[in-house]
C-alpha cells in the first residue's frame, strides 16, 4: 500500500520587497523592459496550437506597447480539449491526493522562486498593476491558493462517516463525472490559479478559459503548472472567444461544473444557459460563481476621521478600484465629514496616476477602452447632475493609456445609481448622513444595492459595532471591523458574498473544494444476518 504524507498547515507566502536598490527591484525592472512579444497558444493535451484568429494584448497604461498575441482556438479545438481531458480523467482521479498535492506544491515553489519576477511583470504590464498590487496577487495569493487547496483537500479526504462494531463505513471523495469549465476574470492573476486547481486537486479535469485581458500572466502560471509535472490534458488552456467557448462547453453532456469569477451578469447568463438544458447533462452541473460588488464603508460618529479617510483611499483606489471588494459607497456622519473630506482631498491630490513601472505610482490605468469609456461617461453625467457634488478628481485621459483620476462624489440621494451599481473603477460615492440617523442608515445600506460582497464598519463604540453587525447580517459575505473592505488573505478571511455577488462558496477554503467532489458512501457489514427476523 502507498502511504500518504501529512501536509502541514501552510503559512501565507510573505511578500518580497522591491525597494529601490534591491536585487529584486533590478530584476523586475529588467523584466519590465523586455520588449519581446509573447505568442500565447491554446494548449490541449500538452500540444500548442497557433492560429490566424489572433487577439492583441497591449499595456492598458501604454496602449502603443504590444505585449502578446493570443491564438484563439477554433470550435473544433475546444471540443478536442474536452475530449483530451476525458482521456486523462480516470488516471488523474486514481492518483493519490499526495501525488496531486505535490504537483501543486511544486508549482507554488516555481512561482515563489524562478517565475516570480516574470509573473509579476506580466501582471504589471498586462493588467496595469503597480508592484505593490502585483506581488500580493500574482505571487503571494496565487502561491497561497495552491498550498491551501492542497492542504484543504487533505482535510476533506480525512472527513469520514462513523463506523460501528458491526460495520465499517467510508466516504469515497470522488471527483465529479465530467469536466469543470473554469472561467476567470482579468483583475487577479491568482483567481485563475484557484478556479483551475481547486477542482483539479479534487481529481477533476478542467477546461480553462482565461480572460483575454489577463491571458499573459495566466499563461505564465499555466507554464509553471506544466513545469511542475501536471499531466497533459488535466487542465487545458483555452483562451477562446467567451461565447463560442461557452457554447461548446455547454453542448457537451460531460459538463459537470462551472467555476466562475467575474461579473454578475455573465454568471447569471451561464446559470440560465445551464438551466435551459439541464436534462442534456450526464450529471447536474455544479455552479460556483463569485461575482460583482458594491462594497460599503460605514463610519460611526465615534470613528477616527483619519482612519476612515485612509481606509477609503486604500479600499477605493488601490488597483484603480478594480477589485471586487473595492469600497465604492461610503456612509459618513455629518460630524465627521468635514475632516474626512478634507483629508481625502489633501491626500488624493498627492497620489500619482501613471506608469506602473515607476515605483512612486499609486494607480495605473483601467483595464480597457470599454471600461475607460464607461467611467468617462459616468463622470461626465455626475458633473451635470444636481444630486452629485465632485469632492475630488473627476478627470479622465486616454494618452498614453486609459487613465481615470481617483474620484470622490458626494450624492444627496442615498438611492442614487452611484450608490447601487458597480462601476469597477476608481470612483467612490459618499452619502453624508445625519448623526441621529444611525439606525436608518443601517437599514439603508442593507436595502440599497443588489450586491452583498464586502463591507466595513468603523467605530470605537462596541455597541454600535454590534448593532451594525446584526442589522447588516446579509449585506456582506466578508465584513471588516475597523479595517478597509479589501485585502482578504487565504486561510484568514475565506472570500465570497451572497445576493447578486455569487454563491458564496468561499474561495481558498475547504468549503469550495466540497463543490468539486461527489462522495460515494460505502458500508460493509462484517457478518450479514442469516435470518430475516429482528434480533435474530
Ligand atoms: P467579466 O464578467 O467581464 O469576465 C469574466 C470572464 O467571463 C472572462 O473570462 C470573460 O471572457 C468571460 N465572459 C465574458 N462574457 C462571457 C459570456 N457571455 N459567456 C461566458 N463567459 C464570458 O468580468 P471581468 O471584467 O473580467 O472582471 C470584473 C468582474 O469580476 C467584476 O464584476 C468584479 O466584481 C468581479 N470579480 C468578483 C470577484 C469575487 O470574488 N466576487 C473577484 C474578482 C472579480
Amino acid at each position: 500500500m502507498i502511504s500518504g504524507p501529512q501536509f502541514p498547515l501552510p503559512v501565507n507566502e510573505p511578500e518580497v520587497h522591491f525597494g529601490q536598490g534591491t536585487k529584486a527591484a533590478a530584476a523586475l525592472s529588467e523584466a519590465l523592459e523586455q520588449r519581446d512579444v509573447v505568442e500565447i497558444p491554446t494548449v490541449i493535451g500538452g500540444k500548442r496550437y497557433f492560429s490566424n484568429d489572433v487577439v492583441e494584448v497591449r499595456a492598458p497604461h501604454d496602449t502603443q506597447r504590444l505585449l502578446a498575441r493570443i491564438h484563439r482556438p477554433t470550435q473544433a479545438q475546444i471540443a478536442e480539449a474536452i475530449a483530451s481531458s476525458a482521456a486523462v480523467a480516470k488516471d488523474w482521479a486514481s492518483l493519490t491526493h499526495a501525488s496531486r498535492a505535490t504537483i501543486l506544491h511544486r508549482a507554488a515553489e516555481i512561482v515563489a522562486t524562478r517565475s516570480r519576477i516574470r509573473i509579476n511583470a506580466a501582471t504589471m504590464l498586462g493588467q496595469s498593476k503597480t508592484i505593490d498590487q502585483a506581488e500580493p496577487d500574482s505571487a503571494c495569493e496565487l502561491i497561497d491558493f495552491l498550498r491551501f487547496n492542497a492542504y484543504n483537500a487533505q482535510r476533506v479526504y480525512a472527513e469520514q462517516p462513523m463506523s460501528v462494531p458491526t460495520a465499517v463505513n467510508r466516504a469515497d471523495w470522488r471527483p465529479l463525472e465530467g469536466f469543470i469549465y473554469a472561467v476567470s476574470p482579468f483583475n487577479f492573476t491568482a483567481i485563475g490559479a484557484n478556479l483551475t486547481t481547486a477542482p483539479a486537486i479534487m481529481g477533476n479535469t478542467v477546461l480553462w478559459k482565461p480572460s483575454e485581458k489577463s491571458a499573459l500572466a495566466n499563461y505564465v502560471f499555466f507554464e509553471a503548472l506544466e513545469e511542475a509535472g501536471l499531466p497533459p490534458g488535466v487542465i487545458n488552456f483555452v483562451p477562446g472567444d467567451a461565447e463560442l467557448t461557452t457554447r461548446v462547453a455547454m453542448s457537451s453532456p460531460d459538463l459537470a461544473g462551472i467555476h466562475f469569477t467575474g461579473s454578475s451578469s455573465v454568471f447569471q447568463s451561464l446559470w440560465k444557459g445551464v438551466a435551459s438544458k439541464v436534462d442534456s447533462f450526464r450529471t447536474i452541473p455544479r455552479l460556483v460563481g463569485e461575482t460583482g460588488g458594491k462594497d460599503f464603508v460605514l463610519a460611526h460618529a465615534s470613528a477616527n476621521a483619519s482612519e476612515v479617510a485612509i481606509a477609503l483611499i486604500r479600499g477605493a483606489f488601490e488597483y484603480q478600484g478594480q477589485k471586487c471588494s473595492a469600497a465604492s459607497r461610503a456612509y459618513v456622519p455629518r460630524s465627521l465629514w468635514t475632516a474626512v473630506s478634507q483629508e481625502l482631498r489633501d491626500r488624493l491630490a498627492t497620489l500619482k496616476v501613471g506608469d506602473v513601472a515607476d515605483p512612486t505610482t499609486f494607480m495605473g490605468a483601467v483595464i480597457s477602452q470599454a471600461s475607460h469609456q464607461k467611467l468617462s461617461r459616468a463622470l461626465e453625467a455626475a458633473k451635470d447632475d444636481p444630486a452629485v457634488q465632485v469632492v475630488a478628481g473627476g478627470k479622465t485621459w486616454s494618452e498614453p493609456g486609459y487613465f481615470v483620476e481617483p474620484t470622490v462624489l458626494q450624492v444627496s440621494d442615498p438611492k442614487h445609481a452611484l450608490m447601487k451599481e458597480e462601476l469597477f473603477g476608481p470612483v467612490l460615492s459618499v452619502f453624508v448622513y445625519e448623526d441621529n440617523a444611525w439606525q436608518e442608515t443601517l437599514e439603508l445600506i442593507d436595502a440599497t444595492s443588489p450586491y452583498a460582497l464586502t463591507g466595513s464598519i468603523f467605530s470605537t463604540d462596541r455597541f454600535a459595532l454590534h448593532e451594525a453587525e446584526r442589522v447588516l447580517i446579509n449585506a456582506a459575505g466578508n465584513l471588516y471591523l475597523n479595517d478597509k473592505p479589501t485585502g482578504a488573505m487565504i486561510g484568514q478571511q475565506p472570500f465570497g458574498g451572497g445576493r447578486a455577488s455569487g454563491t458564496n462558496d468561499k474561495a481558498g477554503s475547504y468549503l469550495n473544494l466540497l463543490r468539486w467532489a461527489s462522495p460515494r458512501v460505502v458500508k460493509e457489514t462484517y457478518l450479514p444476518p442469516r435470518d430475516w427476523q429482528f434480533g435474530a
